[in-house]
């Protein structure tokens, strides 16, 4: 059978040479048809096998800003070679990666021919081909154009390529959260229309559409015109997103990520200077000590810490105001309102409920603000880089580090997006081991129970507890997924490259929209869904009530306290100002632990309450009562929940009407808890069962049985640990 080769590279970098190697006299030099772009076609036999060789124009790039890089996109696309042989200047390898990189995103069958070897040695410059063609997952072979140095091998390997391509598949470049998230919309509307996928990857159309590329663009309309005006709409959004927060269009992003992507490579030692000749830019200045193989952790666990520090400190005042205002709220109610289920509801479900979680906003609004900040610099992506390194040992992907982060591993993500960004992985195998392990990172919703339970019983060093608590949650994600790789998950690794896009100052006004975005899908959803909730773990926890002979008992107890007291002392009291005389406070008390009595029992007697009694004895192993016990439950809904379900259980058990605790200091002053309980119920709610949303996410990327699994293994991982740091701690009485 014939085999089509094409060629292609860069101006310059030696194709017309190469050409000539090859086919020697048998070519002939026509026109692209209509146009006057040189069409050099030639041939040669290999083992009795015909080849044609084609001679594309040299382009740097395949947008559609030139009849050049038209003519070569639209050769690639239509005449459908067998594989294409990418010359490369090895002396000038980063601009030459550039047109590769838009190859391997077409999904083109590709062999990199590194040309001009003889050029960079004499520059200094050393190429490892090995880790190259490794990085890069295609094959690379060094030759010398100009004498034929290493041409067999080339037509070989582009032999070889060509008799083992299928279906072309384009390389994921991650084009930063905010493209990726466009990408995914454009790829699966693209996809579902099969709009052109039988000349382009879905994923090659999506990002044509992304940087505006009119030719696409204009063959999409003709295609179906009410999608493409559709996907014309979701990139007009995104570029007037990226326009006001980062002050670029998208297809600048597009570009600066794909050079990152190479930077990238070429930083993991695939380039060597021997000379250090090459000027070096600002963004390759910083990067030589950030992201410094030994400085660079050093400096990136400094900058999380200040991050974290900084979130506490700026915080605690704001925060301290909400509680007060919630607190002074609730006292009008209790005021104002007549007594009964109304009150009860507003207090105890409305205003404990989602007031406890709207406190934690000027945490959440400072946190995201230090993760703006990593992000819109660029720096996020260092992160990201370094971290890369260490998920290979784990058994997880490159791919990996940014659905950990985004869920949270500068604690304030979501699972729900993380577990969505993990559809860049190709490896099934890898990407389930990312999607099981990436609802352990602390996420948004589980940040004001750490604040609360850290701020209870860690007060003293906020941020360094919870900057243990975000390693810790790495740490165990990455033996989780160690473990589930060598086991269930067993699989080799497939090799990956992280994008290093430049530096950038990040605008005041970028940072301020990315933070406003964030607080505002937290305060909506405790404005909502946790509301819902809030109310309904309320109902649960107040139905059925005592009945009649139960309340009659607490009755006659307090009739019997009343009388045990002088009538003047009863008048007292009555008269509702403030009780003066000694018996009169000492009667306001006894009746106090009458009604919180009566309230302990309601709980008790009630749905939530008898639930949780029923998983007392079992939870008791890892220090929870009861109460926590509901609010764990309730956790399950939103991990939001755990903090207001906590406030409910503690308040209704209570009412104390001398002065309003805040729940952190009624949790410190509980006899169910101390240090150690607090370490175990926070490891437990680190690591249970991800919320009802994460799971429906697993189960729609995945399948229910995964889902299930998420469920039952994390659960039972997380009370196992609670068990051994409550058993442990309580041995050594550390509580
Ligand atoms: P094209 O624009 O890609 O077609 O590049 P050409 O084939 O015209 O080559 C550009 C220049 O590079 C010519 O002067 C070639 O002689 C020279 N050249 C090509 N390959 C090599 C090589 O491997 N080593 C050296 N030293 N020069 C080369
Ligand atoms: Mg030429």
């Amino acid at each position: 059978m014939q085999l089509k080769i094409a060629l292609a590279g860069n101006p310059n970098a030696g194709k017309t040479t190469l050409f000539n190697q090859l086919t020697g006299a048998r070519q002939h030099v026509g026109n692209y048809p209509g146009i006057t772009v040189d069409h050099k076609e030639g041939c040669l036999l290999h083992d009795g096998r015909k080849i044609t060789i084609t001679d594309l124009p040299g382009t740097y790039s395949m947008t559609a800003y030139s009849v050049e890089e038209l003519v070569a996109r639209d050769y690639l696309v239509n005449q459908k070679p067998d594989v294409v042989i990418d010359i490369v200047d090895s002396s000038n390898l980063e601009r030459n990666l550039y047109l590769t990189c838009q190859f391997l995103e077409l999904g083109v069958p590709l062999v990199i021919a590194l040309n001009m070897i003889d050029v960079a040695e004499d520059r200094g410059i050393e190429v490892k081909v090995e880790k190259l063609s490794q990085l890069l997952g295609v094959p690379v072979i060094p030759i010398i154009a100009r004498s034929g140095f290493g041409e067999k091998e080339l037509l070989e390997a582009a032999i070889l390529t060509a008799s083992k391509a299928g279906k072309w598949k384009s390389l994921d470049i991650s084009y930063g959260k905010d493209l990726d998230t466009s990408l995914t919309e454009l790829i699966s509307e693209i996809s579902e229309s099969n709009l052109m996928t039988d000349v382009y990857p879905a994923r090659y159309t999506a990002i044509k559409y992304l940087e505006n590329d009119e030719q696409i663009v204009e063959k999409g309309k003709d295609y179906d015109a009410t999608l493409s005006s559709r996907l014309e709409e979701i990139v007009a959004k995104i570029a007037d997103h990226t326009k006001k927060t980062l002050d670029v269009y998208p297809e600048a992003i597009i570009a600066d990520q794909r050079y990152g992507y190479i930077k990238s490579i070429l930083r993991q030692g695939v380039e060597t200077h021997k000379f250090d000749t090459d000027r070096l830019y600002t963004s390759d200045k910083i990067d030589k000590v950030l992201t410094n193989r030994l400085v660079g952790p050093v400096i990136m666990l400094l900058i999380l810490f200040s991050v974290y520090q900084f979130t506490f400190s700026w915080s605690e005042l704001p925060v301290a105001w909400l509680e007060s205002f919630f607190g002074w709220l609730g006292g009008i109610v209790e005021k104002t309102l007549p007594d009964g289920l109304i009150k009860s509801m507003i207090i105890s479900g409305v205003i404990d409920g989602v007031g406890g979680i709207l406190g934690f906003v000027p945490l959440i609004m400072f946190m995201f603000f230090g993760i703006a900040i990593l992000e819109d610099s660029g720096y996020l992506a260092r992160v990201a880089f370094m971290m890369d390194r260490v998920f290979r040992m784990f058994g997880l992907h490159g791919s990996s580090v940014m659905p950990f982060i985004v869920s949270g591993g500068i604690a304030g993500g979501c699972a729900v997006p993380g577990v969505m960004a993990t559809r860049t992985l190709r490896s099934p195998k890898e990407r389930m081991a990312t999607l099981l392990t990436v609802p352990f990172m602390n996420c948004g919703a589980k940040l004001p129970v750490l604040a609360l339970l850290i701020g209870a019983f860690f007060g003293e060093n906020k941020a360094l507890y919870m900057f243990l608590f975000t390693m810790l949650a790495w740490v165990v994600a990455l033996l989780a997924a160690k473990l589930l790789r060598t086991t269930v998950l067993r699989g080799d690794p497939t090799p990956f490259v992280m994008e290093l896009p430049p530096y950038r100052f990040p605008t005041v006004r970028g940072l301020l929209i990315h933070t406003w975005e964030r607080t505002y899908q937290y305060i909506k959803k405790a404005g909502t869904v946790i509301l819902g909730i809030s109310i309904l773990l309320w109902a649960l926890m107040t139905f059925p009530g005592l009945d009649n002979n139960q309340h009659d008992l607490f009755e006659q107890q307090r009739q019997k306290t009343i009388s045990s007291f002088s009538q003047k002392t009863v008048e007292e009291l009555d008269k509702k100002s403030e009780p003066s005389s000694e018996k009169a406070i000492a009667l306001a008390k006894e009746l106090n632990t009458i009604d919180n009595a009566e309230t302990e029992a309601a709980l008790r007697y009630s749905i939530a309450g008898r639930v949780g009694r029923a998983m007392e004895p079992i939870t008791r192993f890892a220090g929870f009562d009861w109460r926590t016990d509901i609010a764990l439950i309730g956790g399950f809904a939103a991990k939001e929940v755990i903090v207001s379900t906590l406030g409910t259980a503690y308040s209704m058990g209570k009412v104390d009407t001398e002065e309003s605790e805040s729940l952190g200091e009624r949790l410190k002053n509980d006899s169910n808890w101390n240090r150690v309980v607090a370490v175990a119920a926070l490891v437990f709610i680190m690591f249970y069962a991800p919320c009802f949303i994460t799971v429906v996410c697993i189960a729609k990327e995945s399948s229910w049985k995964w889902a299930f699994f998420s469920i039952g293994f994390n659960t039972f991982f997380a009370f196992l640990a609670a068990v051994a740091i409550y058993q442990i701690g309580m041995f050594f009485q550390l509580g």
